[in-house]
């Protein structure tokens, strides 16, 4: 018997949520069960600081076999040549990379948060911002693609000793080639951070970074679909050509600056059951089955934003080349704010968030946009059918986001859809 009623009644309560609702946040999914197995297994019991072969504590000699296996199904999966895989999350992996790359107070560039990038990205309120002196690159008023242009002026001007690139509420396709002529010029190492359409770029639908840039982030819970955490890997440019010089003035390798950053410098003992669960991730991303499910959620976003865009919503970019939507929701309803129709949608058990879009006339709290995103639901076993519905049942919400009777019987009909989509049993 659990002794521990109130937390696991807890958990249960959550498993039903989770399974009643149509879960459209962009940076969610489910995992399957054997990841869940590996991170609830007793792998959490072990401390590991160091790297394989090369611990601080004695009897590692198993999870050094699992740390292994993570790296080499990860570098498989993306073509890299060196991988670290014990950041503990996203944000973390970009901090370890920071401290790698920069000293407090360097110049670095990001994509402008309100235009869709990260907080870990130069937010004031985050370790990039606080540390670091961020310069934004922005995404262009007319087409909202990311203004190349603008990066490029604002890098030869500024001179960043980094340019980050990546997004969370972006859905287009980037000029990998391009931002990496720019660091080149200007002698800035470019790091980007694909948390977002990793798992799209493991099935080979979008292009891969990991040619392009120094360093590659990314978290592993998104399109990735496994277990909470993040990641960092070097492409071709492994330990070449940027030896770093210490503070002791040895010259080390960029591969060896990148794990010391990562421990000792921001974390300490590495989460074993999680990196775990990060390899059996990793090979169900190796498996033919994977690249099917990234299609799908490829072409379920294209048909939801049609759908929607067809209903007269406008679409940041006119459309998506990935998971995510962002919906500018000024042109159908000039009055109504993210943060009502995020609460609404919520109401009808259909999760989303709300979000800034570029050029935003709202606060970060009210917000003009939603974010949409097809991960999980197509985890679920969600096909292109179901988008025209999900369509139509969002709007309804929207169109009389305070009318209670109307998002009971949308909710009713989420309740219902979702009972013919099965979840992890657990
Ligand atoms: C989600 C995200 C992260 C951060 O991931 P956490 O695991 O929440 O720290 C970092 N970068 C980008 C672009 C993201 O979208």
């Amino acid at each position: 018997m659990l002794k521990d009623k109130q937390i696991f009644d807890i958990i249960e309560r959550e498993h039903q949520r989770q399974k009643k609702g149509i879960e459209l946040i962009a940076s969610e999914n489910f995992v399957s069960d054997q990841v869940m197995q590996a991170m609830g297994s007793c792998l959490t019991n072990k401390y590991a600081e160091g790297y394989p072969g090369h611990r601080y504590y004695g009897g590692c000699e198993v999870v050094d076999e699992s740390e292994n296996i993570a790296i080499e199904r990860l570098k498989q999966l993306f073509g890299a040549e060196w991988a670290n895989v014990q950041p503990h999350s996203g944000a973390q992996a970009n901090m370890a990379v920071f401290m790698s790359v920069l000293k407090p107070g360097d110049k670095f560039m990001g994509l402008n948060l309100s235009h869709g990038g990260h907080l870990s990205h130069g937010s004031p309120v985050n370790f990039s911002g606080l540390v670091f002196q961020p310069i934004e690159y922005n995404v262009t008023p007319d087409t909202n693609l990311v203004d190349y242009d603008q990066l490029e002026e604002t890098a030869r001007r500024e001179r960043p000793k980094l340019i980050v690139g990546g997004a969370s509420a972006y859905s287009r396709e980037w000029d990998y080639a391009r931002i990496r002529r720019i660091a080149d010029e200007v002698g800035a190492i470019f790091m980007f951070d694909m948390a977002h359409p990793a798992g799209l770029i493991a099935a080979g639908l979008l292009d891969n970074p990991v040619k392009y840039a120094h360093i590659v982030t990314t978290t592993t819970h998104k399109t990735l679909r496994g277990p909470r955490g993040g990641v960092i890997m070097m492409g071709k440019d492994f330990d070449n050509p940027f030896g770093k010089k210490t503070p002791k003035g040895e010259i080390r390798k960029m591969s060896s600056l990148l794990d010391s950053a990562v421990f000792p410098g921001v974390q300490g003992g590495p989460l074993e059951h999680v990196i775990a669960a990060k390899a059996v991730a990793f090979g169900e991303a190796l498996q033919p089955e994977f690249k099917e499910y990234q299609k799908q959620v490829q072409k379920n976003a294209r048909v939801l934003a049609q759908a929607l865009i067809d209903m007269g919503y406008n679409i940041v970019s006119g459309g998506t080349d990935n998971h995510c939507i962002l919906v500018d929701l000024r042109t159908k309803f000039p009055e109504l704010t993210g943060k009502v129709a995020e609460k609404a949608l919520v109401a009808a058990d259909i999760t989303a968030n709300k979000n800034m879009v570029p050029f935003d006339s709202r606060s970060p709290f009210q917000t003009s946009g939603i974010r949409l995103g097809t991960p999980a639901i197509t985890t679920r076993g969600a096909k292109e059918e179901l988008m025209g519905e999900i369509a139509e049942m969002i709007d309804t919400v929207l169109r009389s986001p305070a009318d209670d009777a109307v998002i009971a019987a949308v909710r009713a009909k989420v309740n219902k859809t979702m009972e013919s989509y099965p979840m992890f049993a657990y």
